[in-house]
């Protein structure tokens, strides 16, 4: 390895080998294995995580159990100093951490630097909301009563996130879940060990400067040693899980057979992009072209679908296959290069075969689609001209593949956008209030996210986060999805002195 990757590993506080699992800021060596985190650009290894066993997960859920107990009675203000100093840390190490994100995913370095702002901004917004946790007082129907709802902290909080977004997902709900008083055990994905480690490492600093130990406890592993011993384990209040939907379907169905709370799940989508008649035709192609190939089309945001009406079908996919034409492909880390390596060699043959089965269904590839010879999980991102039959379009594939479709008036084009399983992103390009509104409308989209004008790909901290249908109904990061981490108590209040009956039940023996 080069002195500049040794130099930022140092940085980080990461060695050629390390401990993969953290008991508040305690790190425990030895496990059942080893982790290789491997760079997707150059198939190298970074350097390794030790994988931990039964014995390691129960430490970690220990002290998360344990910091719980004092952690809820810190003030919710105190609790977000905390994140403060996280947060102000996270923004000194914004560029290192940024290169890290970018050499264990393979997205360009403009991303893994945004990624870390995204931490940043969701531990700001937070820090605010920690004076903002607030419940309500509800009038009685009964003379001297009170009514009030309170909102309190939950307990330790499961997170387990996907390799696309290694550590902004984490910020969202582990800023969220700590200044709301709960302890938080992190599950990575088994892809990106490295920038878990370092994020703790960030974490430790200020727990320690504090005397705070379990708040932030980490623990790596893959989908049955510790993924599933999380979901099953009833000493965990909350799971908030991020991946698949096949994984969404899992974890949700053994969380219910626990009568657990319901867990937030992030899972797959399958964007749709509408381009009307009357559409500002350079803005929409920009913006398809981020949305398509943005982190290789490995986001869930990510455009997998564009609708475009037929009177400018033409024109938009002569600008896209053009575009699609000029992308940089090669190293994340050159300032050149708009678009890196697929995460591993699975990942190129699923887009492989979903490429065959596009054209093996009518399907035709106007442009891309190959694999890139050499080290490297590369490839040539891909439009197919597609319809409205082919089975290949309702899945998502983790891919940079646009399928390209066409229609012939606004509820068509809406009718496509909703006939997939997923719900989580679409938008659509129009000049017209009309179409606009009815895109947003209770006929419109039926998607969590809908946006106008801009693409489906990069939402902002301040709206919450999530889909529908099996992008799985849960909600993140902003607005008010800081209650899914708290538990309500909605409370009566005797100040009459006499006993009055709700419903004006008389009740004299
Ligand atoms: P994945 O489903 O393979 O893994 C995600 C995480 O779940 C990993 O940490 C994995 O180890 C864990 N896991 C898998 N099965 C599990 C089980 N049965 N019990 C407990 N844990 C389990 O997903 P991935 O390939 O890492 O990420 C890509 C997927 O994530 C895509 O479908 C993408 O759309 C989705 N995603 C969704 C959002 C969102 O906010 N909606 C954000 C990012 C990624």
């Amino acid at each position: 390895m080069d002195m500049k990757k040794k130099n930022l590993l140092r940085q980080l506080g990461l060695k050629a080998m390390n401990p993969g699992a953290c008991a508040g800021t305690r790190w425990i060596s030895g496990g059942v294995g080893e982790l290789p985190s491997v760079n997707p650009a150059t198939e190298e290894v970074i350097a390794t995580a030790t994988l931990p066993g039964q014995s390691a997960y129960e430490e970690v859920v220990e002290e998360a159990r344990r910091a719980f107990l004092s952690w809820r009675l810190v003030p919710a203000p105190k609790r977000g100093q905390i994140v403060r100093e996280i947060t102000d840390e996270l923004r000194r190490k914004k560029d290192a951490l940024g290169r890290l994100v970018s050499l264990e995913t393979g997205k360009i370095f403009e991303e893994g630097r945004g990624e870390v702002e995204e931490m940043i901004n969701s531990g700001d917004r937070v820090v605010g909301l920690s004076r903002d946790l607030n419940g309500l007082t509800i009038p009685s129907e009964r003379v001297g009563h009170l009514l009030r709802e309170t909102w309190h902290p939950l307990g330790p909080v499961g997170v387990i996130t996907a390799f696309n977004f290694p550590v902004a997902v984490w910020s969202w709900n582990a800023l969220l879940a700590a200044v709301c008083g709960d302890t938080v055990i992190w599950k990575p994905s088994p892809k990106t060990p490295l920038s878990a480690i370092a994020v703790q490492n960030i974490c430790n600093a200020v727990c320690e400067k504090h005397g705070i130990s379990g708040v932030f406890n980490l623990c790596l592993g893959g989908r049955n040693i510790v993924g599933e011993m999380l979901v099953r384990d009833p000493r965990i209040s909350l799971i908030s899980a991020t991946g698949s939907c096949a994984m969404g379907r899992e974890v949700a169905s053994i969380i219910a057979g626990r009568l657990g709370r319901a867990p937030i799940l992030e899972l797959g989508g399958n964007n749709a992009v509408i381009v009307m008649n009357d559409a500002n035709l350079p803005l929409a192609a920009s913006n398809i072209l981020f949305g398509a190939v943005g982190t290789a089309g490995q986001r869930c945001t990510t455009t997998r679908r564009v609708i475009a009406h037929k009177a400018i079908a033409v024109e938009l996919r002569k600008m896209l296959v053009a575009a699609f034409g000029k992308v940089k492909i090669g190293d994340p880390l050159s300032p050149r290069t708009l678009m890196g390596p697929l995460i591993d060699a699975d990942a190129v043959e699923n887009m492989m075969e979903a490429l065959r089965h596009a054209v093996a269904e009518g399907g035709q590839v106007l442009c891309g689609g190959k694999r890139i010879s050499g080290k490297g999980f590369f490839v040539e991102p891909a439009i197919v001209a597609a319809h409205r039959d082919m089975s290949v379009i309702k899945k998502e594939t983790f891919a940079p593949i646009l399928y390209f479709l066409e229609c012939e008036s606004l509820e068509e084009a809406i009718a496509l956008n909703n006939d997939v399983p997923q719900g989580l992103s679409s938008a659509i390009f129009t000049e017209s209030i009309r179409h606009a509104e009815t895109f947003l409308g209770p006929t419109g989209s039926d998607c969590g996210l809908a946006n106008v004008n801009t693409g489906t790909s990069g939402a902002e901290i301040g709206g919450a986060f999530g889909g529908e249908k099996d992008t799985g109904g849960g909600r993140e990061a902003g607005s008010n999805a800081w209650q899914w981490y708290m538990r309500r108590q909605t409370t009566a209040i005797n100040y009459s002195g006499e006993t009055v009956l709700a419903q004006g039940i008389q009740f004299v023996s």
